[in-house]
């Protein structure tokens, strides 16, 4: 989404402070007549890390108040541009320090504007360890809100790399995410148009026994419109069929005969498979079958690593460990051909 269009939600003008407003513990001019005594003041506080003392502007979140350069937040921040060139001419209503005082919409949370600060102030933090997701998605609400570009697109970036579409999910699971994280990113993608990070957001759900379990139980519990549940199931399937012609395929050496053998031409002897050729591809997918792995990987073929779980098995039952290294590596390989087949963004943007 474009600044022009964060500003279409979120209202640049500024809020005229009320009279219960003015009246706090801080030492304040009032350009207005003075109020009642009786009503109860509102606690403010000066935020510790923003508050400058030849700041020419001063910001309120809340009771939260901050004093700030007003050239640097018109730099960077469309808001503040619009919000400053409304008042030039206005009267000013509410003044502390001599600055005047102006409200941030209610959407900016305190948390979210001063991240939003502290990149502005130190972008330089993020050139060697970019924003954690947390940070990003509290830098992405607040830069939208306030229409900083800059901030947004650090925000924006971070979220695509953290769900990279190019970086394949890594085989050990370590960076995976959790169903409901994917649903939460698929919403704030579509709400702040981040299309790359919906084909990971779509593989971790589709991958994800947890997720069709919540789908079973209570399809509306999910969130997600029926059309995005279609598609989900389409991919599920997809990944099983491609597990499938992966997982039964013997290890080994192709030959001219459409047969496999094995790697280390042994044929029994020799540390090599203790069998013939001809029987090698029913008895692997034998195997397979009777080990439960067609169905153990269909659903997360990038990550189930079929020599990690039964190595010992199939040592034990005439394969050698060549051939079961061969298929490791197969699989390595046939990972970043999977990943390339999955669409960008199984998920559509909205
Ligand atoms: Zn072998």
């Amino acid at each position: 989404m474009q600044a022009n269009q964060a500003l279409n939600t979120a209202s640049p003008k500024r809020q005229v402070a009320s009279q219960d407003q003015l009246d706090t513990p801080n030492k304040r001019k009032k350009v207005q007549g003075e109020r009642a005594s009786s009503v109860q003041p509102v606690v403010e506080r000066r935020d510790k890390d923003f508050w400058y003392s030849d700041g020419k502007v001063v910001l309120r979140i809340g009771d939260t108040l901050f004093k700030l350069y007003r050239s640097r937040l018109e730099k960077y921040c469309i808001f503040f541009q619009q919000l400053f060139a409304a008042d030039a001419d206005a009267p000013l209503s509410e003044i502390l320090d001599g600055c005047p005082v102006y409200h941030m919409p209610p959407d900016l949370s305190l948390k979210g504007f001063k991240n939003l600060l502290n990149a502005l102030e130190t972008p330089l933090e993020f050139v060697d360890k970019p924003p954690s997701q947390t940070l990003a998605i509290s830098l992405l609400h607040a830069s939208h809100t306030l229409a900083c570009d800059s901030v947004y697109g650090l925000a924006k970036s971070t979220l695509c790399d953290i769900w990279s579409a190019q970086r394949l999910p890594a085989h050990d699971g370590s960076d995976a995410h959790g169903f409901r994280e994917a649903i939460y990113m698929i919403k704030l993608a579509r709400l702040f148009d981040i299309p790359g990070v919906l084909k990971r957001a779509s593989y971790e759900l589709a991958s994800s026994q947890e997720f069709w379990d919540a789908l079973a139980a209570d399809r509306q519990s999910v969130g997600l419109p029926e059309v995005d549940i279609f598609r989900l199931y389409d991919l599920r399937l997809a990944l099983g069929e491609m597990w499938r012609r992966f997982v039964l395929a013997a290890p080994g050496k192709a030959k001219e005969d459409g047969k496999v053998s094995c790697v280390t031409d042994c044929n029994g002897y020799g540390g090599g498979c203790r069998m013939q050729s001809y029987v090698r591809s029913k008895h692997w997918a034998g195997n397979m079958e009777d080990l439960g792995q067609v169905e153990a990987g269909a659903m997360d073929p990038f990550r189930y690593n079929i020599i990690k779980h039964k190595k010992a098995e199939l040592l034990g039952d005439y394969w050698c460990a060549s051939c079961l290294e061969d298929k490791e590596e197969r699989w390595k390989t046939q990972r970043a051909e999977w990943w390339g087949v999955i669409s960008e963004g199984v998920l559509k943007p909205q």
